[in-house]
């Protein structure tokens, strides 16, 4: 008999159960990727006034295993998980509890990905990254060559495509 968990609950679970498990590279990896928030974010102001001082006066991490940085991983794993959906995060529950999850609720509105087409963008501001197929949502012309995606859109739809990846994490849109 499967247990019944709602959406929210199954990604803070997943989160808190997972944080263990990280070696140290994976740690300062998601720091790494976090260390750029500042007051124009809304997940900065979630963060306790002592880390958020680290942000600005640190370059990097000073001791990437310290518990003192768990809130920043914690967000970074939340973050990953929106957008998924709901049999990927019980299987992920499974994995972690070994016990059979039934996950309820509605998908986080997620944006279309202009290269592989999946739900996957949370906004299309900033230079967000696709986690699927990795490109760079820049803003500007999208089929112009070069720039963060070293091709044009055409190429990088192509190239995903060629790969055939097919993802049961994310939702695909068309
Ligand atoms: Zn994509």
């Amino acid at each position: 008999m499967a247990i019944k968990i709602d959406r929210n609950t199954a990604i803070l679970k997943i989160c808190s159960d997972s944080i263990s498990l990280l070696c140290v590279e994976e740690r300062e990896s998601y720091i790494l990727d976090w260390w750029g928030l500042d007051e124009d974010d809304t997940e900065y102001h979630e963060l306790d006034a002592a880390l958020q001082n680290k942000l600005h006066v640190l370059d990097e991490p000073d001791d990437s295993l310290s518990t003192e940085y768990d809130p920043l991983i914690q967000m970074a794993l939340r973050q990953n998980l929106y957008g998924t959906t709901n049999r990927y995060l019980e299987q992920q529950l499974h994995q972690l509890t070994s016990a059979e999850h039934l996950v309820e609720g509605d998908i986080e509105l997620m944006q279309k990905c202009p290269c592989c087409d999946y739900l996957t963008m949370k906004s299309k501001t900033g230079f967000e990254i696709c986690p699927l197929c990795k490109w760079e949502y820049t803003g500007e012309a999208q089929d112009k060559s070069g720039g963060p995606n070293h091709m044009s859109l055409s190429e990088g739809r192509a190239e995903f495509r060629q790969k055939n990846i097919v993802s049961t994490k994310w939702r695909h849109s068309v």
